[in-house]
Parts: C-alpha cells; structure tokens; sequence
C-alpha cells in the first residue's frame, strides 16, 4: 500500500511516498539558519518547520504522482527529538489523516533510523536477524542488537556525547560551519591520519564516550595555536583526518568486540555518520578481515529522512499498529 511519511524530529523537513518497501519520493528541506548560531536553535526549527511542512509534503506526491487521497496511511515521527520540531510534523499528520480519513501511525525516530535497511534497494540485500547495528546519529551512539523488527536491546551506548555530535563539536573548534560532520569527512581525504593522536576512552562493556576526545584536541589546539597562530589553518586537513580516524577507531573496537561476543556476524550501521566515508570502509574491512555480513545504508537514508519513517508506518501497517488521533509527540522515546 501507499504511505506518506513525515519527518521533522530536529532541523530537516521531510516529506516521502513509500508502496511496499519500494520509496517513491523522499524530499526534504534543511534549514540553513542554524549555520549562523553553529547549532540547532530549537525556536528557529520549528519556525522553519511551520514553513516548510507543506511545500515538502505537496512535493513528495508530485514526485511519487500519486493523488493524495490514494494513500492507506500517514506515518509521522512521534520522538524523540525537539518537542517544538516535533509538533508541526505530529500535528500536520494527524490532520492530514482526519481529512483523508486514513489510520495515522507514529513513528520512533531511533527505530526508523535502523529499519532504513529495510527498504528496498537493488543493490543490496535486507540485514538477516538477529543482527547488530551502531545507530550513529547527531543525538545518539549505540549498538543495538536487533532480534527482529520491533525488538531491539541497546547493549552499549554513550556515556556523554554522540559520535556525530564530537564532529560537530570539534569541527567547531577548527572553525568550520554546522554541521561539520560532512565537512570533516571530506577534507580528511587529504590529510593523514597519523599526523596526530588524541587520547581514547577506556571504558567497560560495549559503552561509548566523546567527550574525552573533544577536550584532549580543545587544549591541544590551544596549545598550539600559541605558539603558531595559523595552526588550523596549516594542519586543517591533518586535522580533520586524525580525529576522524580516531572517531571511527573508538566506535569500531567495541563493535567488533559485542560482535565476537555475542557471535552475530550480521552487523549494520545505521544514522547520520553512518554516511561517514571512513566509516564505511572501516566496515568495508570487516567483510574480509572478520568475516562480517556488512550492511550500509544507501547515502540518502543516513541522515534525517522521511524514507525510513515511511518504512517503519508500512511495517506497522502490516502488522496492524495504528495509532490514536489523541497521540502526542514526545521529545524522549526509547528504543
Ligand atoms: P538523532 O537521530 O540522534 O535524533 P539527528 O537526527 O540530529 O540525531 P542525524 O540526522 O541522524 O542526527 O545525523 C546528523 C549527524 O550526522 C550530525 O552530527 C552530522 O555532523 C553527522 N554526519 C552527517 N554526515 C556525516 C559524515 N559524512 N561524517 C561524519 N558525520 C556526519
Ligand atoms: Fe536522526
């Protein structure tokens, strides 16, 4: 059946048509505003939000060439995220269901981001239960062991910061615009990654920290900049490399260990940084090396989208979950 689906949990507005697991549209519109402020500014997004919602959705059945009234069903994303966010996609779908007269379903934003892997795509094959998943995103780090569809347990997850947000984070610290994950990735493709090493965290279980990392390259920087005040400038590239490198080191040794641990040789990534080049090949590696069934979400389902929140409504769908017009949106919402 056709679904629409709605996103807008933190700063991008997206709207898409998925007909069975296959996506017919999936449009979103990021906010450019927070570039000013280096960060999301809660007020602003949902401003932004409020103004984007409907040339977003109207786009996405253009796109799909579908007429509205075809679709079975709205799936929007319930939590967690920004309440302000959150409620002009929970609003904006609740109606849109009571005019349609079609079942609404919420969505948890953290499943959608892992159930992505169930779409369609030809080039690759869905994950086989049970399989292991690092959900890196900009609000969250973990490792999820995913027994089936709708039941999942986070084995390991950050202690303080997520792994996208210590790119943003000291992205930040050499000067670079919000969000600087992607720009990090791209100039560490000319820089070396040995050029310097930042202290990794120690710490039991399959758990993560960030935090650490953030501060050792703050004061390394500041040291430096003392002595040369075009550091950054000079080692930008080098830079860039080295933590990125480090990032990945962190997230890939506890992985492989609840990997070899639990004996599950199916292991996903899933989440904003999952569009991290260096963190696919990290993976790339693990075919060979370890043995892993990889799975790596095509480019476009790794940050914020609509396409994944729609692939979680049809499994809903499927199963007969639907929810009540008297839902509401919620800023936390576990797994
Ligand atoms: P959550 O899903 O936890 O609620 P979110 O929705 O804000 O958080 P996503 O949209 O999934 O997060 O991911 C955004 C994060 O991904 C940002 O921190 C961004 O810097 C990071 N990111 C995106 N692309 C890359 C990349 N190529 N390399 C590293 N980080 C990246
Ligand atoms: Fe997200």
């Amino acid at each position: 059946s056709l679904i629409l689906g709605i996103e807008s949990s933190c700063d991008d507005t997206s709207a898409a048509v998925i007909c069975g697991n296959k996506i017919l549209s999936n449009i979103a519109a990021s906010q450019a505003i927070h570039k000013e402020y280096g960060g999301v500014v809660p007020e602003l997004a949902s401003r932004a939000h409020q103004q984007n919602i409907i040339p977003v959705v109207e786009k996405a059945f253009t796109k799909a060439n579908i007429q509205q009234k075809q679709i079975s069903a709205v799936g929007f994303t319930r939590g967690p995220g920004l309440l302000g966010s959150l409620l002009v996609g929970t609003s904006f779908a609740k109606s849109l269901a009571m005019s349609l007269n079609v079942p609404l379903i919420e969505v948890n934003h953290l499943q959608a981001h892992i159930l992505a892997h169930f779409i369609d795509d030809a080039n690759s094959m869905p994950p086989e239960f049970p399989f292991l998943c690092l959900t890196v995103s900009g609000g969250h780090t973990m490792i999820v062991l995913v027994k089936d569809y709708f039941d999942m347990e986070i084995i390991g997850k950050t202690t303080d910061d997520a792994a996208g947000e210590a790119f943003d984070k000291i992205g930040k610290i050499f000067g670079l615009d919000y969000p600087a994950g992607p720009i990090v990735d791209r100039l560490a493709k000319n820089g070396d990654e040995n050029s310097f090493k930042f202290n990794k965290p120690r710490l039991e279980n399959y758990d993560y920290s960030f935090s650490g990392i953030k501060t050792s390259v703050l004061y390394f920087i500041q040291k430096e900049l003392k002595k040369n005040p075009d550091f950054i400038k000079e080692n930008l590239d080098d830079l860039c490399a080295s933590v990125q490198k480090s990032i990945i080191e962190i997230l890939m040794e506890k992985l492989e260990k609840a990997a070899k641990d639990y004996g599950i040789n199916h292991v996903a990534i899933a989440g904003g940084v999952s569009a991290n080049s260096g963190l696919r090949e990290a993976m790339k590696k693990n075919e060979e090396k370890l043995g892993w069934n990889i799975y790596i979400p095509k480019f476009e389902y790794t940050t914020d989208n609509a396409a994944m929140i729609a692939m979680v409504a049809q499994l809903k769908l499927e199963r007969g979950e639907f929810t009540d017009l008297s839902a509401a949106a919620t800023a936390r919402y576990d797994l």
